[in-house]
């Protein structure tokens, strides 16, 4: 028999990686997604095959589905700075009210759940790099208040299912990730930079892009999660690249790439954008073994074709 995995937000960036890895390891995927940002594009492969299945469904919602589950991965939510200010209200929601349902979908069917929770639970951190046991700097109130309360409950409650109800609980905070099947408009640095140079537009670096992140190709953060749901470690884990740089570093490796002689402007900094973020991954390697695999180089070259081949590009 087949083990059967739950995929929330699997016509997203990450669940649609993460329905092909199952799917690869020989799990039965159900997927399931609101496709308020998701896109069925990025999962029409899987359609022919009898291992996958889809439901079209909000999680904020009550949750059914039929048979057994052996395992949940919750990653349905909004996860770029301009989709939470354009949803604030679907991103608090699908971080409670969906985790909360899915919590209990889990527990009634005896499921494991495994939550993708964030480094925005760290807010603009005065720590750094950012370990585990750091309790963040976050601003409720502030615009991405509402991706990072969500995320901060949802670890909360998972927790409390975990020494409470005794659940199999897992939480991935996630670090900055790009690769293929990022969305070309979702106001996040790489797709906003390459589509730009695809564009012949000027690259729009926000402030004066000495604000620091570090980027893990989406491959290396897709390892890190499927051996953090087979481990047996309940507390949180950070999964990301170490490999920190400036955006505006960032913006000028990918005008090198493209070859396309953009030049920078500088834009306002938005609200509470995080002056800089690094993984401590100590952590990952000593429980999971895991570490990335993938350098910037190499990982931007394969987003860039993936993105030069879009229709839109494509002449
Ligand atoms: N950024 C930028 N220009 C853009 C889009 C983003 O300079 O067109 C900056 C943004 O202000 C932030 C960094 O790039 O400092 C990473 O932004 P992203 O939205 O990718 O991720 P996050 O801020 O959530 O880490």
């Amino acid at each position: 028999m087949k083990k059967r995995i739950l995929i929330t937000g699997a016509a997203g960036f990450l669940g649609s990686h993460l329905s092909d890895r199952f799917i690869k390891e020989g799990y039965h995927v159900i997927g399931m997604d609101n496709l308020i940002t998701g896109a069925l594009k990025n999962i029409e492969h899987l359609f022919p095959l009898k291992e996958f299945e889809f439901y079209h469904h909000d999680v904020s919602r009550f949750v059914y589905v039929p048979g057994e589950l052996d395992y949940i991965l919750h990653f349905a939510s909004p996860a770029s700075p301009i989709d939470y200010l354009k949803m604030p209200i679907q991103t608090l929601k699908v971080g409670s009210l969906g985790t909360h349902n899915l919590l209990g979908l889990a527990k009634s069917k005896g499921a494991r759940m495994l939550i993708a929770s964030t480094s925005e639970v760290y807010g603009d951190p005065d720590v750094h790099p950012q370990n585990e046991d750091y309790w963040g700097h976050v601003n409720p109130v502030g615009p991405r208040g509402v991706y990072d309360e969500a995320k901060r409950f949802q670890e909360a409650i998972t927790m409390a299912y975990h020494t409470f109800h005794n659940l199999e609980t897992r939480i991935v905070r996630i670090f900055n990730t790009y690769g293929p099947r990022m969305r070309l408009y979702d106001g996040r640095a790489l797709p906003a930079f390459m589509g730009q140079a695809l564009r012949g537009e000027d690259i729009t670096v926000f402030g004066d892009g000495s604000q620091t992140r570090s980027f893990c190709y989406v491959d290396d953060l897709i390892e890190g999660i499927y051996r953090l749901l087979l481990s047996d470690y309940s507390s949180p884990v950070n999964v990301g690249n170490p490999n920190e740089i400036t955006i505006k570093q960032f913006a000028e490796e990918i005008i090198a790439l493209t070859g396309t002689n953009q030049k920078i402007v500088y834009k306002p900094l938005p609200t509470d954008d995080p002056k800089q973020r690094q993984p401590d991954i100590t952590r990952a390697k000593s429980i999971l073994g895991w570490e990335p695999k993938v350098d910037r180089a190499e990982g931007l070259k394969i987003t860039y074709d993936y993105f030069k081949n879009l229709p839109e590009f494509k002449k």
